[in-house]
């Protein structure tokens, strides 16, 4: 059996191994996707540090990763509309396809959803097989490194695009890479005043560089000192919280408009105290976001891409990923933005060889 290079989870502890693995092959209804660049995400430096969550989600052996781009180059029985060779990243949730939000079309509520890269094979591999209903085509002139981070730019724009955003006032609440996506989407997007809030320098001024009107360090400023800054008056229209982190959302609620709308994404794991008393008067919405709509966020993403959206600033590494214990120790660091894993095919200059034949470049 062939075998490849791949980024696996072997026991239950802290650490990350490049193994050689069995190449897996299509089946039915299954592409094969060669691997070109990945993204290391949050959850990959969880599962890389072994903490609580991935302790109790995770089974080993397990290839992480789950944010990728690569070609085409196996189709399996019954495979329609895909073609070897093509350009494509894709959905990590692969939904059972049979509960009730998946009949109706509501595919990113489905309840059964296992996620490449955390229960299923990831794609910090040479090679990974994915149903081709999880395909995403994508257009040759994107470049890779912004394809490598479609997903966690798909929940930047799932959870902006879930509100109406034409001339209103934004908080994010944590600038890590998805809070960064997030503030250049809302822009994109059309919001007047994008105010961002962290406590790391290094993140606060990549989403300078994202476009947001002001990025406020907490340690030393506050939310409502933005509004005055801004001459705003009567609170933000739309929240984002990015962070995780429960001071940040009790925060947040403070300075909302009557009215207003907040989208959690940030993972609040166990209870958080929030003063109700400030949703129930002020009106306020919160909505959970998880995952991508599939396929519209998709559309949405590669549609704004296309228009201009330029996400690139968020991304601040590239390693190989022969040295990969380096791009973990810099994700981990927090002083860095997108860190980007490259693998062998696009080491190997193959890929800017097969992109030559489309002409268009
Ligand atoms: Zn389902």
């Amino acid at each position: 059996m062939e075998s490849m290079l791949a980024l696996v989870k072997n026991h239950r502890g802290a650490g990350l191994a490049l193994e050689s693995v069995p190449v897996p092959s299509a089946g039915a209804g299954e592409v094969v996707i060669r691997v070109l660049k990945t993204a290391i995400c949050g959850t990959d430096v969880h599962i890389y540090e072994w903490d609580e969550w991935a302790q109790r989600t995770l089974s080993v052996p397990l290839i992480a990763g789950h944010e990728f781009v690569g070609r085409i180059v196996e189709l399996g029985d019954g495979v329609r509309g895909l073609e070897l060779g093509e350009l494509a990243t894709g959905e990590g949730h692969i939904v059972c396809g049979h509960c009730r939000n998946c009949r109706a079309g509501r595919r990113h509520l489905c309840a059964h959803s296992v996620s490449i890269g955390a229960t299923a094979p990831g794609a910090f591999a040479e090679y990974l097989a994915l149903p081709a209903v999880n395909v995403w085509p994508v257009d040759e002139r994107i470049p890779l490194d912004t394809l490598a981070i479609f997903d966690p730019l798909g929940n930047a724009v799932h959870t902006a695009l879930s509100f109406d955003l034409v001339g209103e006032d934004v908080l994010i609440t944590g600038a890590g890479p998805v809070g960064c996506l997030a503030a250049a989407v809302v822009r994109h997007a059309g919001a007047r005043h994008v105010v961002i809030t962290d406590v790391n320098p290094t993140r606060l001024s990549i989403a300078e560089k994202m476009g947001v009107s002001l990025a406020v360090d907490v340690r030393t400023a506050s939310p409502a000192e933005a509004m005055t800054t801004l001459g705003m008056q009567e609170g933000f229209d739309v929240g984002l919280e990015m962070s995780g982190n429960k001071d940040a959302l009790r925060s947040m609620i403070a300075v909302m408009a009557h009215g207003g709308r907040i989208g959690l994404l940030g993972f609040l794991e166990g209870e958080t105290p929030v003063e109700l008393e400030r949703v129930i008067f002020g009106g306020l919405t919160l909505t959970g976001i998880y995952g991508r709509e599939m396929f519209e966020t998709w559309y949405k993403m590669t549609a704004m891409v296309e228009s201009g959206l330029d996400v690139t600033p968020v991304i601040t590494h590239h390693f190989p990923v022969a040295e990969y214990e380096e791009a973990f120790a810099i994700a981990h660091s927090g002083h860095s933005g997108k860190v980007i894993l490259e693998w062998p095919a696009a080491l190997g200059g193959e890929d800017r060889e097969q992109r030559q034949p489309g002409g268009e470049t």
